[in-house]
């Protein structure tokens, strides 16, 4: 590495050691780093093709105001994501407020009561839990008549074809897949094997709908799951589709119908998609959109130096090393409480936003231990931007993603290493 950028590094607060470890590791991945680029190359080009075809003009970024008729801003950014991810239309609005808002929206108004929802991929992220009412909430779907059923993928992580085909019955309305595994142990699904889930599940009954939690996997493939049959594909703008740019927002995208019934529900029944001012915040979803892929390939890189780095080390990875990625999110289990909260400090303090505090342990509402969290960014709680956080306790498995550049990931998960050889929590020299 030129002495240069070495000194530069060391003036952020890396020793020399830290240093040559990560070039030795990038090094080492430089074929892999070239894939990844040729993926954000393809889907560059598919965004700017729907841009062009679509006719983003000037006029687009106007803002509008009240109730946001013909908002051809709003509805010319919902063409270029439909035709993006090969969908027949797409609901794209900072009204969403969030990804489970987008996901919960997209089963409430798809689903009727006497209907019955299915996952066949295990139990759904977390906060998914309470629109469903498999933990009892206010407004549940549970509380709608809307029945639940759930079918665990085997141990070694393949679908257990027999208890979904057993599971599908008259009432089973809507399929629910999970790309990411978010917090969850199980393998993330690649974009060809939830195709032959999908196939599956529509050869037993052609009528079901198929939805993809597509959340952290947006343009980690060349292929999004509604070209593999899914009906409708929902996610959340603080992650990848945004770019780090969108302040704000969810989309669903898909079949007309799937997408006009999250519409009527998300304005009102004969509203449905005409109403909803963009504000002034629509550029932001064009240019955020425009940057996703190299964005999401940058994280995506992030995540692979990071497995590389901590299983070098001897550290339970999850996905390992070599394994094929189709989200962004890093698990690195540390097993030890000081080595979770140095990666913690080390994330942090590589930020360009809050890089001076330290993060602590606090006990959050909602979990049973402890949670640490370490961010600085400069969309709240955006976690396309490098974030790391996880409960304190056995494991000790800190959970990371994001980075909007590559070397931006590659300086927090070098500060990360820092911290944890300041303090002897680790041997980088006999490496
Ligand atoms: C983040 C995420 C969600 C929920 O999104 P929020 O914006 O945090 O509400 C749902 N499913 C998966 C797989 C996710 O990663």
């Amino acid at each position: 590495m030129n002495q240069h950028l070495v000194n530069q590094y060391k003036q952020l607060g890396l020793s020399e050691e830290v240093i040559a470890f990560g070039a030795k590791i990038e090094e080492e991945l430089k074929p892999r780093f070239e894939k990844i680029d040729a993926i954000a190359e393809m889907n560059q080009l598919k965004v700017l093709h729907a841009m062009q075809k679509n006719r983003v003009s000037a006029e687009c970024f106007n803002q509008s105001s009240g109730y946001g008729y013909n908002d051809m801003g709003r509805d010319t950014l919902e063409q270029v994501y439909a035709d993006t991810f090969k969908g027949e239309d797409a609901l794209v609005r900072p009204q969403i407020t969030c990804g489970t808002h987008a996901l919960a929206l997209a089963l409430m108004s798809n689903l009727r009561p006497g209907d019955e929802l299915l996952s066949p991929v295990g139990k759904p992220y977390d906060t998914l839990e309470e629109v469903i009412g498999i933990r009892p909430s206010k407004g549940s779907l549970a509380e709608y008549g809307i029945t639940y059923a759930q079918v665990d993928l085997l141990p070694d992580g393949g679908f257990n074809w027999d208890g979904i085909k057993n599971a599908i019955n008259d009432k089973t309305r809507l399929v629910t897949i999970q790309r990411s595994k978010g917090y969850a142990t199980r393998p993330t699904l690649s974009v060809d094997r939830i195709g032959e889930l999908i196939t599956f599940i529509k050869n037993i009954k052609p009528d079901i709908i198929c939805m993809v939690d597509n959340c952290y996997g947006e343009f980690v493939e060349e292929k999004e799951p509604l070209e593999v049959g899914a009906d409708m594909i929902v996610g959340s703008l603080i992650k990848n589709p945004g770019g780090g740019l969108a302040p704000i927002g969810g989309y669903i995208c898909g079949k007309k119908e799937c997408v006009e019934n999250a519409a009527y529900r998300l304005t009102s029944p004969g509203l449905g998609k005409e109403v909803g001012a963009s504000l002034g915040i629509i550029q932001s979803f064009y240019q955020g959109f425009f940057l996703a892929p190299t964005v999401t390939a940058g994280a995506l890189k992030g995540a692979i130096f990071a497995a590389n780095i901590y299983e070098k080390l001897g550290y339970k990875v999850v996905p390992n090393s070599t394994e094929s990625r189709h989200d962004i999110i890093q698990a690195v289990e540390f097993g030890d409480r000081d080595a979770m909260c140095a990666f913690c400090e080390g994330i942090q303090a590589a930020a360009p936003v809050d890089s001076y505090v330290t993060p602590e342990p606090w006990a959050m509402p909602g979990y049973d231990s402890d949670v640490i969290m370490a961010a600085g960014a400069f969309v709240q709680g955006s976690s396309i931007e490098l974030s790391a956080d996880g409960p304190v306790k056995e494991p000790y498995a800190v959970y990371f993603q994001g980075g909007l550049t590559w070397y931006h990931a590659k300086l927090g998960i070098l500060m990360s290493l820092q911290k944890l050889y300041e303090r002897k929590l680790v041997n980088i020299e006999e490496i």
